[in-house]
């Protein structure tokens, strides 16, 4: 039978690098990224279809009415929604798959999937943490502390993820990802049918010594 892919969910303040460690977790290895849809405007360089899909408040609700989210938010005005069907059809295809959603969200996919692994993304320091959002350059000085005071309300909420990686640096970070994702791969509950064969195999073999 085919084993079912892993669901890694990666959440964390603004400016503590998750979209480069996801990225670069992308390049080493074979999860599969989800891409959420939303209603705020492509920045530069952003692609339809790839950062996200940029869609219409209005074709958003309609979605939200089909059920077409695993889990939707608001975060700073506007709504980002994760596609249910075909993070599932990855998931039973046995592919590995990796949200990077907000924390609301994570926490409505623990709900539906506990055996998600949950991965909380901290800055080395808070002080780090405003430097990354100031080089950016994206943000206007308001913008700036909406992120800074929301980044400190956030991590907070460390404490309902399974696991919290600093990100010191980016291979450091990428380095501690993939030995939870080896750790989670070997626990009993997730080996449910080698275990089983290998018990089956044992009973054969007594019986017939
Ligand atoms: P940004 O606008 O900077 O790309 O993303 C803002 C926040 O929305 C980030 O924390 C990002 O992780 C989160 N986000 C992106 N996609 C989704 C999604 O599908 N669902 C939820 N709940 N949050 C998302």
């Amino acid at each position: 039978m085919n084993q079912k892919g892993l669901l890694l969910v990666i959440s964390g303040p603004s400016g503590a690098g998750k979209g480069t460690i996801c990225k670069a977790l992308l390049e080493k290895s074979e999860f599969w990224l989800s891409v959420s849809s939303t209603t705020r405007n492509p920045r530069a360089g952003e692609v339809h279809g790839e950062s996200y899909y940029f869609i219409s408040k209005e074709d958003f609700k309609n979605r939200i009415d089909k059920g077409d989210f695993l889990e939707y938010a608001e975060v700073y005005g506007n709504y980002y929604g994760t596609p249910k069907s075909s993070v599932i059809e990855m998931l039973e295809s046995g592919k590995d798959v990796i949200l990077e959603i907000d924390i609301q969200g994570a926490l409505k996919v623990k709900e539906a999937f506990p055996e998600g692994i949950f991965i909380f993304i901290l800055p080395p320091s808070m002080e780090e943490l405003k430097q990354r959002i100031i080089k950016r350059g994206s943000e206007t000085p308001e913008s700036l502390m909406t992120r800074f005071k929301s980044a400190y309300k956030e991590i907070n909420y460390v404490s309902k993820y399974s696991y919290a990686v600093v990100n010191d640096t980016v291979n450091g970070a990428l380095e501690k990802i993939e030995s939870i994702v080896i750790a989670e791969r070997c626990r009993v509950d997730r080996m449910k049918d080698t275990i089983l064969n290998s018990r089956e195999e044992l009973i054969h073999e007594q019986l017939y010594d």
